[in-house]
């Protein structure tokens, strides 16, 4: 390990407060995805205030992207931070809780970005020893798809890149922890929309119409057979409908349901292969009962598969820097991320730091209205931040 890395703990510490002031700052003033214009002004302000050898660009109009070449050759290592807040009333009562009405940082990325200016600081003052380079990305417009992930890397930021990695606060792990895993690690979350058409009517004289409702509630009872009989047990998928609106008032049999809801999987094929099984039970399931239906499936951001070999050195680089008991291996989960677009590019992972706290109450799942993370997991994110670029870029 470098000689830099040896008094790190007191860097870290150094700019914690700042980092947590960042936070508290980000937090307090949210933005919805796509309209970051302030968050991404404040991160190109904050980048320009540490002075130094920091090459900074904005590549789409609310995201920022930061260059460091180090002092000594190596690899180059891009690393992400999302920015965006989500449509959600906050109901924390902590001083810095969101002043833009309806909108809230409920997912964590106002301290992704607060870590990340934290690590360009300190990475910053150490430019000499740094092997290779360092891009530091700041995404907007994680939460909507089709994300901003997509458009940076469009815009070029991965250009050159060799590995990347990215960092999720994770309210399921308790504070302390860090959760990694070779792999499959998010699923694909792709969305359908359904419309079940039949022949609206009185509602005393059934013979006369099409019940939608009837046959819309058998289209959502056949489609859970997709996953629970049609595929493999140990391939994971998730089929959920989540949207079932139809009918006005009591005796109005209404003339058409729609229904919307999600698939999650990871593996390509399936991909291709849902989207038919279902259409096969909607057909099915309407044709039976006179009815119509109109489908659409849409693919959403790519699953998030941490490379084997950047996933090994960097487990064995954060055992390192924390301990054995810190870094845990994490089972996959279904939810999605758009990190997957800068793997599309290189070799790169994704990974937990845990926000959880018991004791503070610190407990609520992402996106909830009452969502927080426990802020000691910032400078924990910091120096995993740091210690992966020396280890990443270093030549070996
Ligand atoms: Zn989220
Ligand atoms: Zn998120």
């Amino acid at each position: 390990m470098s000689v830099m890395l040896e008094d790190l703990e007191s860097r870290v510490e150094s700019v914690k407060e700042e980092v947590i002031g960042w936070r508290r700052y980000l937090h307090e003033n949210p933005e919805l995805s796509f309209q970051e214009e302030k968050t991404s002004q404040f991160i190109y302000d904050t980048l320009k205030s540490f002075g130094g050898n920091l090459e900074i660009t904005r590549p789409t109009p609310t995201s920022v992207v930061a260059k460091l070449k180090g002092g000594k050759p190596g690899r180059v290592l891009g690393v992400r931070a999302d920015m965006d807040a989500l449509p959600i009333t906050e109901e924390n009562s902590f001083e810095f809780k969101s002043k833009n009405d309806g909108v809230m940082h409920a997912c964590g990325h106002d301290g992704h970005t607060a870590m990340l200016l934290g690590t360009a600081k300190l990475l910053l003052a150490m430019q000499p020893d740094i092997p290779g380079e360092v891009r530091f990305i700041f995404q907007h417009a994680e939460e909507l798809f089709p994300g901003g992930a997509e458009e940076m890397v469009n815009a070029g930021v991965m250009e050159g890149v060799e590995q990347v990695i990215g960092i999720h606060l994770w309210s399921p792990l308790t504070v302390g922890k860090i959760g990694i895993r070779a792999g499959a690690f998010m699923a694909a979350p792709d969305t359908f929309y359904i419309t079940v058409k039949g022949k609206g009517g009185h509602a005393a004289q059934p013979q006369e119409t099409v019940d939608s409702i009837a046959v819309a509630a058998q289209v959502v009872t056949n489609l859970q057979h997709v996953v629970s009989r049609n595929l493999d047990p140990v391939d994971p998928a998730v089929l959920s409908v989540t949207k079932f609106v139809g009918g006005t008032t009591h005796n109005v049999i209404p003339g058409s349901v729609e229904m919307m809801g999600t698939v999650r999987s990871f593996r390509p094929e399936l991909r291709t292969e849902v989207p038919a099984l279902m259409e096969r039970v909607i057909k099915g399931v309407t044709d039976a009962h006179g009815a119509t239906y109109t489908f659409k499936y849409e693919r959403g951001y790519r699953p998030v598969i941490n490379d084997e070999a950047v996933t090994e050195k960097l487990r064995e680089c954060l055992v390192e820097a924390f301990s054995e008991s810190v870094v845990q291996e994490l089972p996959p989960t279904m939810g999605g991320e758009d990190f997957s677009a800068y793997q599309q590019k290189a070799p790169g992972v994704f990974f937990y730091v845990g926000a959880r706290n018991e004791e503070k109450d610190i407990v609520y799942p992402h996106h909830h209205p009452r969502f927080t993370v426990d802020e000691t997991a910032l400078p924990i994110g910091v120096k995993a931040f740091i210690h992966a670029v020396f280890k990443l870029n270093s030549e070996e």
